[in-house]
């Protein structure tokens, strides 16, 4: 399996100078496995990995799945620039949870409704087909799964297992009981996303807030990277990967991040925080 992040920046796109290293694109995670291309999803980042498929495919039809977490703007809001879905003949499964008030095929149209945006979805030549996920998916080896993770809305978090390796991806996700304060549900909840994740050999998952942002921010569905630290060792996580930063957030605060984090980790989980462009053999 073959990890490249194409945007590892949450909330909003953070371009400028103090985010080159890390990049300011939000949320797009390409993965290879078992001879599929899969997209996890569809913020500013898949633009570019459009350009770079469309130059590797060199005319020949593409063919892939994307994987929505959930319909927040930083998480689809470059799917109308992913040129590859203009080209006839090309094909993409987009997968994703159904919303709480709309089916989600109607809220990744709505995405290109005349009143956001100039291009419709009908203009899309490949072929497209919008799923909403139900149980397991298989791809010749590979496994997909997903569970809900804590966030405001529907949110989504994917694992995928393949010939006893793994990649899950759990961004846009607050602790249960940090947020809960130590109640029996948090407890409950955080065991069964720890199990989802458990003996993963690469998790990417939020790590948004600091101790001092999290003082504000309780509830908005994102995590302290302490925590999402402590997750990764409770679940028994291979490497983590630090995701979702925050768009105020810079490349040296974030080198701070990372320092800490792997301080926290004690030597018993290898953690970097998510760079744009960095590639991961699994
Ligand atoms: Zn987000
Ligand atoms: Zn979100």
């Amino acid at each position: 399996m073959k990890v490249r992040f194409w945007g590892t920046r949450g909330s909003l796109p953070a371009p400028g100078a103090g985010t080159q290293r890390y990049g300011g694109n939000t949320p797009c995670v390409e993965l290879r496995a078992g001879g599929s291309l899969f997209v996890l999803d569809a913020g500013s980042g898949i633009r570019e990995l459009g350009t770079f498929l469309m130059k590797e495919a060199g005319g020949r039809p593409i063919t892939g799945d994307i994987f929505i977490t959930h319909t927040h703007w930083d998480h689809i809001q470059g799917f109308p620039f992913f040129t590859p879905v203009f080209q006839p003949g090309n094909r993409f499964r987009i997968h994703g949870g159904r919303g709480s008030t709309k089916a989600f095929d109607k809220v990744m149209g709505g995405l290109m409704d005349p009143v956001y945006f100039p291009v419709e979805l009908g203009d899309m030549l490949a072929k497209l087909d919008f799923i909403e996920v139900g149980g397991p998916l298989e791809y010749g080896e590979v496994l997909v799964r997903s569970t809900f993770s804590n966030h405001p809305g529907v949110n989504l978090a994917y694992r995928f297992d393949q010939g006893g390796k793994s990649v899950t991806y759990l961004t846009d996700h607050e602790i249960y009981e940090a947020m809960h304060e130590s109640s029996p549900f948090g407890k409950k909840q955080d065991r069964l996303i720890e199990d989802f994740c458990r003996g993963t050999d690469l998790l990417i998952c939020d790590a948004q807030y600091t101790d001092q942002d999290y003082r504000i921010k309780r509830g908005w569905g994102h995590s302290r990277y302490r925590d999402t630290v402590a997750l990764g060792l409770a679940a028994g996580a291979r490497r983590l990967a630090l995701f979702h930063h925050d768009p105020w957030r810079d490349d040296d605060a974030l080198d701070a991040i990372e320092k800490d984090a792997r301080l926290i980790a004690g030597g018993k989980l290898e953690c970097f925080a998510a760079r744009e462009g960095q590639t991961i053999d699994i």
